[in-house]
């Protein structure tokens, strides 16, 4: 047994750092204060690199494709076939003006990624209907990210759960108000937005956003295989694929109070409108949940994991790639608890 560690928060990243210590022989205890404050419990699950890259970004765009590159180890780890939902993401431009925009987007990130200009294929509106039916007959055009995949959120928080318990950690649910009163040789602190109060000097902001999940009925057709990313008139809507239907997601705005998770009507009527017009037959099915939850987000992207002082380290400030950059994550955890530990 290397030591005992306290992680402070059982979502996305929480979980996976947990994991990775528990890997390395640590005794490892989670205490999570539950799902309504969890952003991954809300989240897409798309493991964006390519799609999340945007023009200003190359530090994050990296960290994003080492965290990719992380995830086939992570999901065999794992051991749930039914993690994966998607494994290639399509986006698709609803005008031209959109797909320019869109077009600014992939010469950025094929001039970044080795290989890019191959991974990003462009697809024509034909192309596109093909390889999607249930795209609207308007989409403009678009591009195929290769190996952009997605997960099932909900089942990855469970597994992670699992993973840990058969590791021989402990998962108990608690509020932490006072990171001294703990016990553990090392504590993570690893509790999203949460972590604004158990270490005031961590700058995290919240990013709300509203996002559905709607369930296929019998008569209407199956959800996507891909992950269909649109510019939809100037707007982002994304639809991921679930074994029983979709969700669709999502907004994104400065959140003002850390508690309101109420969705706002605007949102998802634009929510609703957008991905009916992408993909009409997504009308047919029932709209089981809208709900919304706030990215924990850092000042300039950059996922925080640092060491606070001898004992605590914090993860956090993931905003809208934390799934994504879970592996990435725990890596660069681990190497920290190494550190830390020679000392
Ligand atoms: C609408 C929406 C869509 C998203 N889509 C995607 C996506 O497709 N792909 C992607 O990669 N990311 C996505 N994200 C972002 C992703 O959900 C977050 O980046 C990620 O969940 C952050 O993980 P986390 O573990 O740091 O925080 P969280 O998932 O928020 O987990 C923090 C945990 O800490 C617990 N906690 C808080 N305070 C305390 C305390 N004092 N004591 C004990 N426990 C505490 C909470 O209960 C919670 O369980 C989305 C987010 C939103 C809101």
């Amino acid at each position: 047994m290397v030591g005992a560690l306290t992680v402070v928060g059982g979502g996305a990243v929480g979980l996976t750092c947990a994991l990775a210590a528990a890997d390395r022989g640590w005794s490892v205890r989670v205490i999570d204060a539950g799902p309504r404050r969890r952003a991954a419990d809300v989240a897409g699950g798309m493991l964006g690199c390519f799609a999340e890259g945007r023009p200003g970004e190359d530090r994050l765009l990296q960290i994003a494709r080492a965290s990719v590159d992380g995830w086939p180890d992570l999901l065999a780890r794992l051991g749930d076939p039914d993690l994966s939902v998607a494994a290639d993401t399509l986006l698709v431009a609803a005008s031209s003006a959109d797909l320019d925009e869109l077009t600014r987007q992939v010469d950025f990130l094929a001039d970044r990624i080795p290989g890019g200009a191959d991974r990003l294929p462009r697809m024509t509106a034909r192309q596109l209907r093909a390889a999607e039916p249930a795209l609207s007959r308007t989409v403009a055009g678009g591009f195929r990210a290769i190996g952009e995949g997605a997960v099932d959120n909900r089942r990855l928080i469970a597994a992670l759960d699992r993973a840990l318990v058969a590791a021989g950690a402990t998962v108990a649910n608690g509020e932490v108000t006072d990171l001294d009163a703990l016990p553990g040789d090392r504590i993570l602190v690893a509790a999203g937005l949460g972590v604004r109060r158990l270490v005031p000097s961590v700058d995290v902001r919240g990013e709300k956003g509203e996002i559905l999940r709607l369930a296929r009925t019998w008569w209407s057709v199956p959800p996507p295989d891909h992950v269909v990313r649109a510019r939809w008139h100037g707007r982002v809507v994304y639809v991921v694929p679930r074994a029983d239907g979709v969700v669709v997601g999502a907004t994104q705005y400065e959140a003002f109070d850390d508690d309101d998770r109420t969705p706002s009507a605007g949102g998802v009527a634009d929510l609703l409108a957008d991905a009916g017009e992408l993909m009409p037959s997504l009308r047919t099915y029932e709209l089981t949940e809208v709900a919304a939850g706030i990215r924990p987000s850092s000042p300039d992207g950059i996922p925080i994991v640092e060491q606070i002082d001898d004992r605590v380290i914090v993860a956090a400030g993931h905003g809208r790639n934390g799934i994504a950059l879970a592996p990435w994550t725990a890596a660069r955890f681990v190497e920290l608890l190494d550190t830390s530990d020679d000392c």
